[in-house]
């Protein structure tokens, strides 16, 4: 395996787990945004849109790629904490369905850009619920003290000025509280935040007619064998039950929990070198192909690429990349066969937040050309025997 590293993406993976995404929900007023910043490799979006998927957009660029990848227009939500003027203009003159505000002076200047244009958009309030997500401290976006979300002062003024706005129709609400959680109550508790919001939107602003709980549910990264399928139904049943007296379309941005488990990170083992007490194994992959060890400390499993298990002894390697940075490893102490230069190894669960947060630092795009973009659409992930 001569061109490492790479992505390797298992499309059957993703097949079946949007196949299960879609039958949680068939029976509900459900729909389900793909939330396009967790992976936005051209084949991954054509697949998803493919399925009926709208998508959740973060930049002008996010749009434009969804459109070509064959999402509806109609189904494209847009969110963002500094959408600049040339996204929102991207946002208008595509017609999408529903643009997601974050402060008062976003919703003045999407009024007057608007007006311009001759067109009024359907706008959703994102609003900070202040429910605690219970996930990394990084990764955590719902509370009071994140910067997502207009707040209570905002809203209060918004609903003096609702009169002086004419090229906004505010009919929604959006929350999103965090990533990769995976305690349900977490979810529970937001719903009852809702439960209390929903009635002071509709006493101040209007007839609520769009509801979005934004996306968050975690994968199994420990063991992703064992969760290929993230819990769907358990966390559609949340949302169906938390919201069971609320009549309205329920609208979900999953990114992770749709993508991660289908995607690997491939890479070769440069050199394995000993210190006093540690095994040192550096790979041709670093934080700048997988990002998310080195920003919130998260832990990915990695394996040994085709090894037979009874020949080998096991080590404790501290698995580290070649970026001049000391948080460029991606764990210590992983226990592994013993391993020797030019071995090959799968880092697991890099089908969200890797190849789209991938960096150029230290030349890397330029740095040999060497990171290949392979999408295979019959294998399996490959697996250690
Ligand atoms: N929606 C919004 C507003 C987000 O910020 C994010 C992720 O940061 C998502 C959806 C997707 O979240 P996840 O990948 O955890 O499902």
């Amino acid at each position: 395996m001569e061109n490492t590293p790479f992505y390797f993406y298992d499309l059957n993976v993703l097949e079946d787990t949007l196949n299960a995404v879609l039958n949680s929900t068939k029976s509900d007023n459900f729909h389900i945004h793909y939330a396009v910043k967790a992976n936005n490799n051209k084949k991954i979006l054509e697949k998803i849109a493919a399925k009926g998927l709208g998508s959740d957009c973060v930049s002008g660029w996010e749009i434009e790629a969804s459109i070509k990848a064959g999402f509806c227009p109609k189904s494209i939500a847009f969110a963002g904490v500094g959408k600049t003027d040339d996204e929102i203009a991207i946002a208008l003159t595509n017609r999408i369905g529903m643009i997601h505000c974050e402060s008062l002076e976003e919703i003045l200047v999407i009024n007057e850009m608007a007006e311009a244009m001759n067109y009024v958009p359907r706008v959703a309030l994102r609003l900070n619920p202040n429910v605690n997500a219970l996930t990394h401290e990084k990764i955590s976006t719902g509370l009071s003290e994140n910067k997502f979300g207009l707040t209570v002062l905002e809203f209060a003024e918004l609903v003096t000025l609702m009169p002086t706005l004419n090229h906004i129709n505010i009919v929604g609400l959006h929350f999103h509280i965090g990533s990769q959680i995976t305690e349900m109550n977490v979810f529970e508790q937001l719903c009852e935040r809702i439960n209390e919001i929903v009635p002071q939107f509709e006493n101040t602003i209007g007839k609520l007619e769009y509801l979005n709980v934004g996306g968050g549910l975690g994968v199994n990264y420990e063991d992703p064998d064992q969760g290929i399928i993230p819990a769907f139904e358990d966390y559609f049943d949340t949302f169906r039950w938390g919201l069971r007296k609320l009549n309205v379309p329920i609208h979900f941005e999953l990114g992770r929990s749709i993508v991660a488990q289908c995607g690997s990170l491939r890479t070769k083992v440069l050199y394995v070198k000993k210190s006093n007490d540690k095994n040192f194994a550096v790979l041709d992959a670093g934080m700048t192909e997988l990002m998310r060890p080195a920003l919130y400390g998260a832990k990915h499993k990695i394996e040994k690429f085709n090894h037979v298990e009874e020949m080998f002894s096991e080590l404790a390697y501290d698995i580290v990349g070649p970026i001049c940075e000391s948080s460029d490893s991606f764990g210590t102490g992983v226990i592994l066969p013993e391993l020797k230069r030019g071995d090959i190894l799968t880092i697991r669960s890099c089908g969200a937040y890797a190849e789209s947060m991938s960096l150029r630092y230290n030349g890397r795009q330029e740095v040999g050309n060497n990171l290949k973009r392979q999408v295979n659409t019959s294998l399996r992930v490959a697996k250690t025997a």
